[in-house]
């Protein structure tokens, strides 16, 4: 029997019939985990309150425009942005929702971009504003854009003490329309009975008194500060939009955080085996022979490695699931590929493919299982499929 026929009886997905024969590895991505995943934000959100789907780092990894698409069917009304190309990516795929560029932009020509694609730069004091002002000038536009204020994180926007008077200031420059006022939580992944939960309390509070003291006119705007974590915690955060990036992935941001709404992971990394090999006990494998087979090993070798964002850091301590059986992966992760040791998956075979993230059958192996054990935070393991893995939507 095949390999697929085997997996088919088996009940196991195997969708390695719908990846080009040619890849040795690929990040399979389900539009409607995500769809679903932002139907159950929407369904969480406060009354009035509606969801941006942050798409940055290429919708974390999983392919902006595929993640853009399933989020607005699944009910976001915006889109977010890091940089200006990541804006145009969604234009050029003829997506039209409102997009919010999250970075500061700096040079004339990027703001000018920016208005001929209909993107709204994010503002941080009047530098922006005013070279927005005189860019819309003559166009017969108004430029539509949005101030960030520094409630705590001490990176983009202005002091949020500033904040009444730079809206106000911006509202007396004709050639812009500002659309809403926003600002970025710190610590709202932390603790929920420490120090961390106290910031996002301060956060809060001066975001409140921001919005408490704009002028008349300026009570109109979108008031947006939640992230995932803000938004999970509750209501009191969400304001009329909230910024939802790795909830929308189908992750929550922290432990404390998991079951508050169903999410579904959407993002699957799989590798072919490209050879089976027996050693003998007390063989050393791959570079540094970091490991030493302590009796006959069956090794395969897979094509996937740190170059395709398996993190070399993670040497012997991951598996890779097949069947829904765990795959101890053994030595130094290299660039291009990975050694398991598959002594006890007598039917992992030459072409088979395992899975070294997301979800086989029962079994699933999450980014919080990867950057637990390599000092790092899911965002980055999933932003860090390098763009040789191809994204296939299943
Ligand atoms: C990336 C980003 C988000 C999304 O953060 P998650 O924790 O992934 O939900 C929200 N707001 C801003 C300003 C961001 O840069």
């Amino acid at each position: 029997m095949s390999e697929l026929s085997r997996a088919a009886a088996d009940g196991f997905r195997d969708f390695s019939a719908d990846v080009d024969p040619c890849q040795r590895a690929w990040v399979e991505v389900s539009p409607q985990a995500i769809e679903a995943n932002a139907a159950a934000l929407c369904r969480h959100l406060a009354e009035r309150s509606s969801l941006m789907a942050v798409v940055k780092a290429d919708g974390y990894g999983h392919g902006a425009v595929t993640v853009a698409r399933a989020a607005l069917k699944g009910g976001a009304t915006c889109l977010g942005v890091a940089t200006l190309q990541e804006g145009i990516e969604l234009r050029q795929a003829a997506i039209e929702a409102p997009v919010l560029l999250l970075g500061n932009l700096t040079q004339p020509e990027e703001l000018r971009s920016c208005l001929d694609w209909a993107l709204m730069p994010t503002l941080s004091g009047m530098r922006e504003a005013l070279l927005c002002q005189n860019l819309a000038d003559g166009t017969g536009r108004r430029f539509p854009v949005q101030l960030k204020l520094d409630t705590g994180m001490a990176r983009l926007g202005c002091n949020w003490e500033e904040g009444p008077r730079l809206v106000d200031a911006i509202r007396q420059l004709e050639n812009l329309e500002l659309r809403g006022v926003y600002s970025h939580l710190a610590c709202a992944d932390g603790d929920l009975n420490g120090n961390d939960a106290a910031i996002t309390a301060q956060q809060n509070q001066r975001f409140q008194d921001v919005l408490n003291h704009l002028p008349r006119r300026g009570r109109d705007l979108c008031r947006h500060l939640a992230n995932s974590a803000g938004t999970l915690l509750g209501h009191d955060l969400h304001y009329d939009m909230v910024r939802v990036g790795l909830a929308l992935y189908g992750h929550a941001p922290a432990q404390h955080l998991e079951g508050v709404i169903p999410l579904q992971p959407a993002l699957t990394v799989k590798a072919r085996v490209t050879l089976i090999r027996s050693i003998r006990a007390g063989v050393g494998a791959s570079y540094g022979h970091r490991f030493i087979s302590e009796r006959p090993t069956r090794l395969a070798v897979v094509g996937i490695g740190y170059a395709d964002g398996v993190v070399r850091s993670l040497s012997g301590k991951i598996h890779a699931l097949h069947r829904g059986k765990a795959l101890p992966q053994v030595g130094a992760i290299t660039m291009d590929q990975l050694l398991l040791d598959a002594s006890e998956a007598p039917e992992l075979d030459t072409g088979s493919s395992v899975t070294l993230l997301g979800c086989d059958g029962e079994s699933q192996i999450s980014p919080q299982d990867w950057s637990s054990r390599c000092d790092s935070i899911p965002w980055e393991i999933l932003c860090g499929f390098k763009q040789r893995l191809p994204r296939v939507e299943i």
